[in-house]
């Protein structure tokens, strides 16, 4: 249930597809989705895997998102060092979430929830996706994979199909 519900709430279905440009309604809903998700929901018995350490892939994705210049970034950027994944989306596509080890980095004073994200260069045939990086309470929270077509993205695509990322709030 609670896996279709997330399903159907982060990651939408198309709407209007407008040659790649962003959209903020769908952006907003899927804020509000991930706000009201209960934090850390795979922390139960039958999920061994986590907390584990990031992968390369989550590694790089989080650098990408992390070379954009905004309030905060450095603090943000020592924390993925000491960071651990410890949820995987349940629908089967590559976001996660990471807790941060408190005592070993400080918080970054950064725009909330979502201070730098990323869109496809071009809408190719399971796009277009958004990468967003979250923070919650000065924490790095983790990053979220929007996607919009039927095939979900078990892996990041490719980053340098992505245009350079943005930081928020946009002017
Ligand atoms: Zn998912």
């Amino acid at each position: 249930m609670r896996v279709a519900w997330e399903r159907e709430r982060l990651h939408l279905t198309p709407t209007s597809l407008d040659n790649g440009e962003r959209s903020p309604r769908k952006l907003l809903r899927a804020v509000v989705a991930r706000l009201l998700r209960p934090k850390k929901v795979s922390r139960q018995p039958g999920k061994p895997d986590h907390p584990r350490p990031l992968t390369a892939e989550e590694r790089n994705v989080l650098s990408f998102l992390l070379g954009a210049d905004f309030p905060g970034v450095e603090e943000l950027r020592e924390q993925v060092n000491v960071a651990v994944v410890d949820w995987r989306c349940p629908c089967g596509c590559a976001s996660f979430e990471v807790s941060v080890d408190t005592k070993a980095a400080g918080p970054a004073d950064s725009y909330e929830p979502i201070p730098v994200e990323a869109q496809s260069r071009e809408i190719g045939p399971n796009g277009p996706f958004q990468l967003l990086l979250w923070v919650r309470e000065g924490w790095l929270d983790g990053v979220d994979i929007v996607y919009f077509a039927n095939e979900v993205p078990v892996e990041f695509p490719p980053l340098e199909t992505f245009e350079l990322p943005f930081a928020n709030p946009q002017t």
